[in-house]
């Protein structure tokens, strides 16, 4: 007790004293202090989230000198600034520096003179260096950007892969030195890896903070033609902007900068959309002024290829879009994670259709081509060292799937290339380790592809991603699934009563049964004819939505052949629905019609499928959308003069309650909410109870105050 006490008070001095800062940020209190008792540990948490303190911190309490290995120069030489900045003393050793100074760095070093070392993984090759280090065991071991070491990582370093070798000698003794591994972005697989390479002792976990509480994240199939028009109508709102869009070629970035930029008028919307490309195709110039501008608020919106963000510190960023399926989830997480830094509500959203796969397709081929290329290098290889070109013209090969394949056979040991341009033959073990990493790669697209498709709260499933197990069973209550009547890009309609009476068929065909598959409940409801195998699953997704049912992948094997199939289970809520208090279902309906194909035919006729939808304003000015059915024509919810007043004394009132409450100001009443109450001017609790977003709990805790500003 006594002991935690004391180290405690020791890390929240060092905390104040050395760097200044009044608090710990969340979790890492916790990490200091593990590190402080000597543990080995692996720290995943995002980038931003102040991971370096954790190693810096116990590594001044420990005393000695840290050694911290870190990738990228840059990396190292923002640390190191920083650290001297505070008083510490620092040295680094890496190949941007000259040999003096590296001499100086290793006698320091032995003399004890250094809190904190940092060196590049490449230097532990060069010969005598690791039985320099070892001649005086450092205090503490810190590898930043773990995620290199795995090459399931997407940064695989092969460098890195060597440090478990060498980590041995720098740590035995009676007292082994806490080993620190620390990562933004590792799933379980990556996790297991860094801890296996690394040797880590009995090591402590700490995977946090990959929920984000201001996100609402939304998915929607929409057709590759029709998202240009799509996203010209998302941004037109104002309120929706600054934004990124990442494409998923050069072309489709500057096409949709230029739709975004001329078709902002014909939108109807206030002035012009300053938007602009980038990507790796521009000079460097261009590229930094797109940056800047942006960063500066001149432009609203950047859309960009992946080379775009990583420089990035926007803190308002409101809306970021994905016009095309992401290779992975983790990339795909790194980038929605650029909006909502300030923490105000943003949304992010996911366009995907069948043909993302076969773009996709051909990237992987592009970036892992077939063994049989890398074959054609590694057989034109030998001992004696050779020119890359004298060995591109042998191999056959056109020049980028060449330099592909050398690529990756270097990755792999199958070739060793030197800084001159020579190459010579490496191992023969290459081929195992690339299949398995192409492999990987595929496998994580798989991943990217089951998650446009899954009724998991997309939040939560990120989270779980990550590896945050405990994390992930609460729902984040606000992407398109938790919440699919505020979804904007999606469409959904409220079932009809002959699905809601197939809904309680469904129900009581489960009750008092573990689970049916999805092909037998079908067939036994006589619905194999009646509803198409799109329109069950459909409906069975609305159900689980709902919360009535849940539904598990799994699989059978008959003759030898493995057959994939749905267990269909009920929930609780499922088990206590009766016929008489039917639920709301809403169902997929495809994409909010207004936005499809909007720049290219503002005027587009609508497809009518029947009257009689219910009309719900959506978010501030854009014009309504429906929910039921869609209608003849658009209905503009445009707020009167006094309507507008109204929405502007509501919005002061919400701004009030929200810091009263210490909420985020949606929480209090969504802006579309807002809107409707203007628009409709309840003048009875029963009458605000029919407006979509508010419920009998909040005419409880609000009504009162909403009807005294609508009727004042
Ligand atoms: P990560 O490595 O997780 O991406 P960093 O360690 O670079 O993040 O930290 C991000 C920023 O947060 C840095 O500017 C750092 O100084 C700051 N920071 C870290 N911990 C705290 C804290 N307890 N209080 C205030 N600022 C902090
Ligand atoms: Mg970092």
């Amino acid at each position: 007790m006594e002991k935690a006490g004391n180290s405690e008070g020791v890390l929240a001095d060092l905390l104040r004293s050395v760097f200044g800062f009044a608090q710990f940020r969340a979790n890492q209190e916790a990490v200091c202090r593990a590190a402080l008792e000597g543990r080995d540990l692996l720290l995943v948490m995002p980038t931003g989230a102040g991971k370096s303190l954790c190693y810096q911190l116990p590594a001044i309490a420990l005393g000695g000198t840290a050694l911290v290995i870190s990738p990228l120069i840059a990396l190292m030489d923002d640390q190191a600034a920083k650290l001297t900045a505070l008083g510490l003393r620092v040295a680094r050793i890496h190949s941007g520096l000259d040999r003096g100074v590296a001499r100086q760095a290793c006698v320091d070093y032995l003399q004890g003179a250094l809190q904190f070392l940092f060196i590049a993984p490449e230097r532990l090759r060069v010969p005598g260096f690791p039985e320099m280090l070892a001649k005086r065991k450092p205090g503490l071991i810190a590898i930043d950007e773990a995620h290199c070491i795995s090459q399931w990582g997407h940064d695989f370093r092969p460098d890195y892969r060597m440090l478990g070798r060498y980590l041995p000698a720098l740590r035995d003794g009676a007292n082994p030195v806490p080993v620190l591994a620390l990562t933004a972005t590792a799933t379980p697989a990556v996790q297991a890896d860094i801890l296996s390479q690394l040797g880590m002792v009995n090591p402590v976990n700490f995977i946090h903070g990959f929920r984000r509480d201001n996100l609402a994240i939304e998915v929607a199939e929409v057709p590759m033609p029709e998202r240009p028009g799509a996203i010209c109508g998302l941004l037109a709102d104002p309120a929706r902007r600054p934004a990124i869009v990442y494409a998923t070629s050069r072309k489709q970035a500057e096409k949709l900068a230029e739709d975004l930029s001329r078709g902002a008028s014909s939108l109807g919307g206030p002035g012009r959309i300053h938007a602009a490309a980038y990507h790796a195709g521009l000079n460097p110039e261009v590229r930094e002024r797109v940056q800047t501008a942006f960063q500066a608020g001149e432009l609203d919106v950047v859309v960009a290829t992946i080379a775009f963000g990583m420089g990035i510190d926007k803190a308002n960023i409101r809306t970021v879009i994905h016009a095309g399926l992401p290779a992975t989830l983790e990339g795909y997480y790194q980038e929605i994670g650029r909006a909502g830094r300030d923490g105000a509500p943003s949304r992010t959203y996911l366009m995907h259709s069948y043909a993302d796969q076969r773009t996709h397709d051909f990237f992987l081929n592009r970036d892992y081509p077939p063994v049989d290329h890398l074959q054609l290098v590694f057989r034109a290889l030998d001992e004696t060292s050779q020119r890359v070109e004298e060995l591109r013209a042998k191999s056959r090969l056109g020049e980028e799937e060449f330099d592909k394949a050398l690529e990756k056979l270097e990755i792999h040991g199958g070739a060793r290339v030197d800084f001159g341009g020579n190459v010579t033959a490496g191992g023969n073990a290459w081929k195992k380790a690339y299949s398995i990493q192409a492999q990987y790669r595929a496998e994580q697209f798989e991943k990217v592809l089951h998650y446009t498709t899954s009724t998991d709260c997309r939040m939560a499933a990120l989270v779980r991603h990550f590896g945050d197990i405990a994390d992930a069973s609460r729902p984040c209550g606000i992407c398109d699934v938790c919440d699919p009547a505020t979804a904007v890009l999606r469409l959904f309609r409220r079932a009809t009563p002959a699905e809601r009476e197939i809904v309680q068929a469904i129900v009581e065909e489960l009750r008092g049964v573990d689970y049916k598959a999805t092909g037998t409940l079908q067939r036994n409801l006589g619905l194999v004819g009646r509803l198409s195998r799109d329109e069950f699953d459909g409906l069975l997704d609305a159900m689980v939505r709902a919360r009535l049912i849940e539904i598990e992948e799994a699989v059978f094997e008959k003759d030898g052949e493995v057959i994939k199939f749905r267990k269909v289970r009920l929930t609780e809520t499922g088990l206590s629905l009766r016929a008489s208090t039917p639920a709301e279902l809403l169902i997929s309906d495809g994409m909010v019609e207004e936005f499809a194909g909007r720049a290219a035919t503002p005027a587009r006729k609508k497809k009518t499928k029947s009257a009689g939808g219910k009309t719900v304003a959506s978010v501030s000015g854009v014009p309504a959308r429906t929910i039921g059915t869609k209608t003849e024509e658009p209905v503009p919810m445009q707020l009167s003069a006094a309507g507008e007043a109204l929405a502007a004394r509501l919005r002061e009132w919400r701004g009030a309650e929200a810091k009263r409450l210490r909420v985020p100001a949606y929480v209090v009443m969504h802006d579309r909410t807002l809107t409707a109450v203007a628009l409709t001017r309840p003048q009875n609790p029963r009458q605000l109870l029919e407006i979509d977003g508010i419920g009998p709990a909040k005419v409880e805790k609000f009504g009162e105050a909403i009807l005294g500003l609508c009727t004042g």
